[in-house]
């Protein structure tokens, strides 16, 4: 209990959330509130102990640790491991125990508690620091495969930047605490006192680690934000890995300029690798990944979630993709090589930290051949991607050698009862294997030589877990052995004895199965220490692998969806032909291709329709379009050109945060605001149904006035869908706007989806009759319609017409006053159009009819 306590008091001051377990024997106990804790979080059963003042007392096996652990840091928890230390069976007194390894979100090493397909990063902000550093400072550890990067960051952008990296935890200085949970999208924010912080010491630290004389040459020297947030990640992980510091490779610094910017509610609204269903639906990622590997779906959502803006880097992917299109062959012989790959990434980062098990390792020797294999089939392709990415893929020999000799075919999970070590391997570990390999010949040839000397023919040599070897003869045969015979044990109808002889054996055979199993762990201990040299190359390695994976997924995509290589060109704008949506073409069977074009001089198109037209869907597929291309996929299109693109930002659908105290409308506006804020020229901007959320005329005018501030002042690229069919007005005044409509047909009184884009405003309303198909009924369309027709007409007489021209700088009305006398009569014709639609004969009567008749001519 002493050491108990004096361990914990040296934890909770830092971790407040920390709990202990105690490794005693097989278990990993809890003791007082650690104990009420994890019975509460994990249902373990509790005891206690101690008859003065009883001990709150909850344990787990400690072959199972890893499922509790994985439950206890998902629950927030930081775990401290606390092993015991040397021999506990040579000591005396108190075993000596020591805190190994503190777990928490964003230093999860084990590959059972990582996400397969997703990397775990451990992350560090600073706030800005002045003149010096007037930006945030992002850092950022991935600690199974050492990726540490770093970033500077304005504060509008900094969300999204987190969103892209997608930590499991982030440090913070104490004194922005609560500030950075508005940043943290899901991540566990760890707050450090700020001393953690400090630039100079952040410097000290990263030269001491990469024993480096100066910075320079990451060009981060000039950095102090970077400085003090990388000493923070350092500090972190000395602190909770203790002795086994994980390999870390040189510092990063990115630039954020470097990837096309998508903020938090853009990789949301496009469902990259989060479905917006609750369920969970399919997402870009699900649907392109067909990786063989689980580095290979890693770096694929490294891709896609982070398009680059230069077009040198997806060029190079497009043509790796085209060069396995065409080559199936290629394809199977790349595949046949990845396939049996285990996860390299992982292993070596536990070979790092020391704490790779046997069968990893094993499965590391087995795959060494299988690299060798994809580097040569790598070297036979055409692409650079391949090309470089095969002397990377190269196994050393050596360590193929070394694992080969020092482990068995097949060794045992852990290293606990030995069984990992080949015989070969060590002449010691061959001797001792043999004493209990000839056992059972001295314990048949015992029983024969007792048997004849005691005269007792069903005498036999036996063994069992609690009582050791004994001799065991029936009760009725008991008084008949001889006197060197001790008894060991009765039972009902056996008794049980030892002999000298007997017992002198069994002492030997302990002893060496003791020793045998210390040699292997000792043996095992140094064979993962030279095999950390490789480290970085495997680690290297694993990652060309990971690219290979996920560029012959892409052509597989590509071959099978028949999508084709898009160009990136140096010409402003996006022209694509016979757009399709990536995850929408695979749900449906029958569907619509359309064109996009969106080029100077026609940068904001305005989408008209009716609801469950496919204008969503067409805004998307663009966008994931412009993204895939980007990212270096081929897309879903006839052809694709795209433009330089800085940023794509999206305002789509309703999403409420009433939790947050936002209305729908205040939602709306904030993200509105943001767009307005962050777009430029170069970025591609979604925007469905702004203005939604108000009162109609209100509604109306912001969101003409937000298109007018897009297309004229920012002039963005921008696909515009609204149902203020007003806003269709716009083109006639903004030289940039164009409009587009989705197609639907309205036969006997149904509307029919067409799911075509076609140019010009939609020429109705078809709200009601969706409602209509939507099961909405009769009576009340009926009733609605004739409701929808006194409006119309109470807005006509009383000239209550939103007039969107007259808006100042416009200047349509000096311009080009011929065009607007045309206009008004050419919207007279449409409105008289429209309500010719809305006609419900069937629904009139006859004076209702002949009156309604009367209007029409007049107003015709
Ligand atoms: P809107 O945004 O106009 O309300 P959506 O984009 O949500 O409409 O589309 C409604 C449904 O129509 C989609 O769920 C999809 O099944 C179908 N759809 C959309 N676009 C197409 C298309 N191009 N081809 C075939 N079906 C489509």
């Amino acid at each position: 209990m002493q050491q108990f306590l004096e361990i914990r008091r040296g934890l909770v001051k830092q971790y407040p959330n920390i709990i202990l377990l105690y490794r005693m024997g097989d278990f990993y106990e809890t003791f007082f509130e650690d104990a009420v804790e994890i019975n509460r979080l994990l249902g373990i059963t509790l005891t206690s102990r101690g008859k003065t003042v009883p001990v709150p007392l909850a344990g787990v096996p400690y072959m199972t640790l890893d499922s509790y652990l994985a439950r206890l840091v998902k629950a927030g928890k930081a775990v401290g491991i606390v092993e015991q230390q040397g021999d506990s069976t040579t000591n005396k007194g108190a075993v000596p125990r020591k805190l190994v390894r503190i777990v928490t979100p964003g230093t999860l090493t084990e590959s059972e508690l990582l996400p397969s397909k997703a990397d775990a990063a451990l992350l560090a902000l600073e706030p800005p620091l002045g003149k010096k550093a007037p930006e945030w400072s992002i850092v950022s550890l991935v600690l199974s495969n050492g990726a540490f990067k770093a970033m500077s960051v304005a504060e509008e952008e900094l969300a999204g930047e987190i969103a892209r990296i997608a930590p499991k935890e982030i440090l913070v200085p104490d004194s922005i605490r609560e500030k950075a949970q508005g940043f943290a999208s899901g991540a566990l924010v760890t707050p450090l006192p700020d001393w953690h912080f400090d630039p100079e010491h952040g410097a000290e630290q990263l030269r001491h680690h990469f024993q480096m004389e100066s910075l320079d040459a990451w060009a981060v020297s000039e950095k102090p934000g970077i400085l003090a947030a990388a000493g923070a990640v350092l500090g972190y992980v000395s602190q909770t890995q203790i002795e086994s510091m994980p390999h870390i490779r040189p510092l990063v610094l990115e630039e954020s300029s470097r990837f096309v910017g998508l903020d938090a509610a853009t990789r949301r609204n496009l469902e990259l690798t989060e479905s917006l269903r609750s369920g969970g639906g399919p997402t870009l990622l699900s649907t392109i990944d067909h990786c063989l590997t689980a580095m290979g779906s890693r770096m694929l959502r490294g891709w896609i979630t982070q398009p680059m803006r230069a077009p040198e880097v997806p060029r190079e992917r497009h043509r790796a993709v085209g060069e396995l299109v065409g080559d199936p062959d290629k394809c199977e012989e790349l595949a046949s090589a990845l396939r049996p790959l285990p996860d390299l990434e992982r292993i070596a980062s536990r070979i790092a930290l020391g704490s790779v098990r046997p069968r990893e390792l094993a499965g590391l020797r087995d795959a060494l051949p299988q690299l060798s294999k994809l580097s040569k089939a790598a070297a036979g392709c055409l692409s650079d991607c391949f090309k470089a990415a095969a002397p990377v893929l190269d196994p050393p020999q050596e360590l193929s050698e070394t694992l080969t000799r020092a482990l068995l075919p097949e060794p045992a999970v852990t290293l606990r009862d030995g069984e990992v070590i080949a015989d070969s391997f060590s002449d010691e570990l061959r001797q001792l294997r043999s004493l209990r390999d000839h056992a059972g010949d001295f314990l048949t040839e015992l029983e024969a030589r007792e048997k004849q000397r005691t005269g007792i023919p069903n005498l036999r040599v036996e063994y069992n877990r609690v009582t050791g070897y004994f001799i065991e003869v029936t009760r009725g045969q008991a008084d008949r052995v001889p006197a060197d015979y001790r008894r060991r044990q009765t039972l009902k109808n056996v008794e049980r004895f030892v002999t000298p002889e007997l017992k002198g054996w069994e002492d030997k055979a302990i002893a060496a199965r003791e020793r045998s199993v210390q040699l292997e762990r000792e043996l095992y201990e140094g064979l993962v220490r030279s095999c950390s040299a490789w480290v970085e190359r495997l680690t290297e390695a694993s990652e060309a692998a990971a690219s290979i994976d996920a560029l012959l997924s892409l052509a597989r995509h590509a071959r099978d969806m028949e999508w084709t290589e898009p160009e990136l060109s140096e010409q402003s704008g996006i022209v694509i032909r016979g757009a399709r949506h990536p995850v929408v073409e695979k749900a449906i069977e029958h569907y619509v291709a359309n064109d996009c074009e969106l080029v100077p001089g026609r940068r904001l198109l305005v989408i008209t329709g009716p609801n469950m037209g496919g204008k969503s869907t067409y805004m998307r597929s663009v966008a994931l379009i412009a993204l895939l291309a980007l990212a270096g996929s081929w897309v879903p299109a006839q052809s694709a050109r795209i433009g330089p693109i800085d940023r794509i930002l999206t305002r789509i659908g309703a999403s409420d945060d009433l939790a947050g105290g936002k209305s729908t409308f205040m939602v709306e506006m904030v993200e509105a605001a943001a767009i307005l804020h962050q777009a430029s020229s170069r970025s591609l901007v979604l925007m469905d149904e702004i203005g939604r959320g108000t009162s109609t005329f209100d509604g109306l005018s912001l969101a003409a006035a937000i298109a007018r501030e897009l297309a004229d002042r920012i002039r963005s690229y921008t696909l515009f869908a609204t149902h203020f069919f007003e806003l269709t007005q716009l083109s006639q005044s903004c030289a940039e706007v164009a409009n587009v409509h989705v197609r639907a047909i309205q036969s006997s009184g149904r509307v029919v989806f067409l799911h075509e884009v076609r140019e010009g405003p939609a020429s109705q309303s078809y709200g009601i009759a969706v409602a209509q198909l939507a099961g909405v009924p009769q009576r009340v369309i009926r009733e609605a319609r004739s409701t929808l027709r006194e409006l119309e007409e109470r807005s006509r007489l009383s000239g209550e017409q939103p007039d969107l021209f007259s808006s100042p700088g416009a200047g349509a009305q000096d311009e080009a006053p011929a065009e607007e006398e045309e206009d008004t009569e050419a919207q007279a014709a449409l409105r008289l159009r429209d309500e010719i639609a809305a006609l419900d004969p069937d629904s009139l009567t006859p004076r209702d009819a002949l009156v309604r008749l009367y209007t029409l001519i007049e107003q015709a």
